[in-house]
């Protein structure tokens, strides 16, 4: 086991060494092509490589075949990498026209520099690499992007090249299979495509405008989410988007979060703030009057707004936003219903995420940080209820050491698409530090004044980030429940156009959500449109169906199902809701 671990290693550095040594090559291949470019930095990443360079044009994908020619070129050479080491001033000359090297340069401690040279193209560089350009089995070039030069973006922006390398052709195959899916199923292409959502320029990064059928998706899951609450004993509550910065300094958020909140405005000679959290408002709303014991556990629930500065560089469609609604909500207990709370909470997580069709997590359990609010005595309490409820439901878990919050300890899920990658789903977080802050208590069955326990937790993380993760799990092709638009209705001709509308309205006043696709189109076209829009069901309707008082679906899986009466039809759809069907077929 360890052997094999250490193996595991030994096989991940030599294809990070291959993979950097096939960064240096490309940066050879640029510059046969481009004399002048000038080079940034070209490290190795998971799967592969990429080179930042200053190029007298911009590059399109159609530059990206003959680099990889000149790259294979090289390759087949077999060049060596020959390592040596200079003086700094030697290396400052020979990089005389390269201002990113030389400042790369300008940063290194020792006196000596070690440059690696294949061919006609020298690196500053520390190494290790391959012994030579023929030991670099299956590369491809991928994407290029812009990039900051040092992820500044107060500093130029360079052209990055993406290239991956794997020691096997099956393995590059298999990952670039793996690529394809991915870019099939990315969110803020597919969002585009199926007009869910937009983020303008004009507006700002980071900040999401929901289209119609985006916004029938989230309403549908709010709806949903806040029925599911109510069942369980929360309280739906809405607090202010802005409130007095005095607020924030007395939380520490001012003090702890300041590079992530926005800059505070000034109202009536007040400073506010857009809030970063929801947590102080329910504080707010549970302070207004004294509770006594036996009013606890109190929980308040909202799909709260709230902005925090991210740096344009990493936003990312839904994934990585300025502004998101967290499916917020606060439990306010007594230490003694601590347990039974979490329990409640990670119960609820789990059919959530099921619910909408994540059969994986992970789950972590993260302890206490070195610098931390409150006593050790009541971190290790905590700590062990945390372990407790998670083994009463039998949650297998992974303990993340020190990582939780300065504030307390917290359960992190992760949650799986059906492409195996993880997003950060429900969390849940005991703070020992704002009820202290803010002196939230109740009254004891002693009659005196304790501070209550307090959980913060979401159960889908945000709206924005969650939707990223359905479009992405479904490729599009949302279940039945969930689909912006669920049938649509394609008539033949015009002439039955009448019963398609009168399909519409009745199955309208069932709450499907129905269209008739009235253009004076071919069929084929109508449907090969829906298919597009990865729509459940299409009713198409002709003389048959008319005179029979049927309808003949089709599913956008391209299956073709029986001509069914109306009723038969509407029962099987309103089964697929009420059930919340996961088939993706449908
Ligand atoms: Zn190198
Ligand atoms: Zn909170």
């Amino acid at each position: 086991m360890v052997l094999d671990k250490r193996r595991q290693a030994i096989e991940g550095d030599k294809l990070e060494i291959m993979r950097h040594s096939a960064a240096h090559v490309m940066a050879e291949a640029v510059q046969s092509i481009f004399p002048d470019a000038k080079f940034g930095i070209g490290p190795a990443i998971e799967s592969g490589f990429y080179y930042d360079f200053v190029l007298p044009r911009s590059l399109t994908p159609d530059d990206l075949p003959l680099i990889e020619t000149k790259m294979g070129e090289i390759i087949t050479s077999n060049l060596p990498f020959i390592k040596q080491e200079v003086t700094k001033e030697e290396a400052r000359r020979l990089f005389t026209a390269q201002p990113y090297k030389l400042e790369l340069i300008d940063e290194i401690q020792d006196e000596k520099v070690s440059l690696y040279q294949q061919g006609s193209f020298v690196d500053l560089c520390r190494g290790p690499h391959v012994s030579s350009t023929g030991e670099i089995k299956a590369f491809k070039l991928v994407s290029i992007a812009g990039a900051y030069w040092r992820g500044d973006e107060h500093r130029p922006m360079l052209q990055r090249i993406y290239g991956v390398a794997f020691d096997t052709k099956e393995a590059l195959a298999e990952h670039l299979r793996r690529l394809d899916e991915a870019a099939r199923r990315n969110h803020r292409k597919l969002g585009k495509e199926l007009d869910l959502f937009s983020i303008h320029e004009e507006a700002g990064p980071g900040l999401v405008h929901w289209h119609p059928r985006g916004a029938v998706i989230r309403r549908v899951i709010e709806d949903f989410w806040k029925n599911e609450h109510i069942k369980r004993g929360y309280d739906i509550v809405y607090t202010p988007h802005i409130a007095k910065l005095d607020l924030w300094k007395t939380s520490g958020h001012w003090e702890f979060y300041r590079d992530y909140l926005y800059s505070p405005m000034e109202v009536e000679g007040q400073e506010y703030i857009i809030k970063p959290m929801n947590c102080l408002g329910h504080i707010l709303i549970y302070k207004t009057r004294r509770h006594s014991y036996r009013e606890l556990p109190l929980r308040y629930a909202e799909l709260g707004t709230v902005y925090r500065y991210e740096r344009s560089g990493v936003l990312h469609g839904l994934s990585r936003v300025r502004g998101f609604t967290q499916d917020d909500a606060h439990i306010f207990c007594r230490f003694d219903q601590l347990e039974d709370e979490v329990v409640g909470v990670l119960d609820l997580a789990r059919f959530m995420v099921d619910t909408f069709g994540f059969t994986n997590y992970q789950v972590l359990l993260s302890t206490r940080p070195e610098k931390y609010a409150g006593s050790i005595q009541i971190w290790e309490e905590a700590i062990e209820t945390l372990r407790q409820a998670l083994a009463h439901l039998r949650f297998a878990y992974d303990i993340d050491p020190g990582e939780g919050v300065f504030y307390g300890p917290k359960i992190d899920i992760k949650f799986e698409d059906a492409q195996g990658r993880g997003w950060q789903g429900p969390t849940i977080q005991v703070d020992f530090n704002l009820p202290q802050r803010f002196d939230v208590t109740y009254i004891g069955e002693d009659g005196k004044e304790h501070l209550v326990a307090m959980i913060h937790r979401t159960v889908l993380g945000s709206m924005e980030r969650f939707l990223a993760s359905l479009i992405e799990h479904y490729g599009g092709a949302f279940p039945v429940w969930l689909a912006p638009l669920q049938v649509m209705v394609i008539p033949v001709a015009d002439r039955h156009l009448n019963y398609a509308h009168k399909l519409e309205a009745e199955l309208k006043s069932e709450g499907v959500r129905v269209e008739v696709d009235a253009r004076s189109e071919r069929v084929n076209l109508k449907i090969r449109q829906a298919q597009l829009d990865k729509i459940p069901y299409m009713l198409v309707v002709g003389d048959k169906e008319v005179a029979a008082a049927t309808v003949s679906v089709r599913l956008r899986s391209r299956e073709q199902l029986a001509s069914q009466s109306i009723d038969s039809f509407k029962k099987t759809i309103k089964m697929a809701i009420v059930d919340k069907v996961k088939d993706v077929k449908l």
